[in-house]
């Protein structure tokens, strides 16, 4: 298995508009191969106001601009290791606290594990 970037992780863009952007991971889609991430890759989605019109007078809900992060390929981002703040690759190891822990290739220093649940 290879060592997966992870929701709350710091990745890079590799390609793409939003090439050498870092941002922290917002969610993973495994099964799609894709994440979003906070900031990049920002689509606006536009909404429209709802009017209602009725006998107590036309109320209206405020339309207007939503951002949010459309996903990115997973393969088009890159791990940046917390410890020596690089882009870098992760790969298996064990530590005292788990037998397959994400280690940075770079500095030797294991990623945090995911958070449980996420
Ligand atoms: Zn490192």
């Amino acid at each position: 298995m290879k060592p997966q970037i992870l929701k709350g992780d710091t990745v890079m863009v590799r390609r793409g508009k939003s090439r050498g952007k870092r941002g922290v991971v917002k969610a993973t889609f495994p099964a799609l191969a894709t994440a979003t991430v906070e900031g990049i890759n920002v689509v606006k989605r536009h909404t429209k106001p709802q009017q209602q019109s009725g006998n107590m007078g036309a109320s209206t809900r405020t339309g207007g601009i939503v951002e949010k992060e459309a996903p990115l390929p997973l393969s088009s981002l890159q791990y940046v290791c917390e410890a020596c703040k690089a882009p870098t690759r992760l790969r298996r190891g064990e530590t005292k606290e788990h037998r397959r822990a994400r280690i940075c290739v770079k500095c030797g220093e294991p990623a945090r594990e995911s958070a449980k649940g996420a």
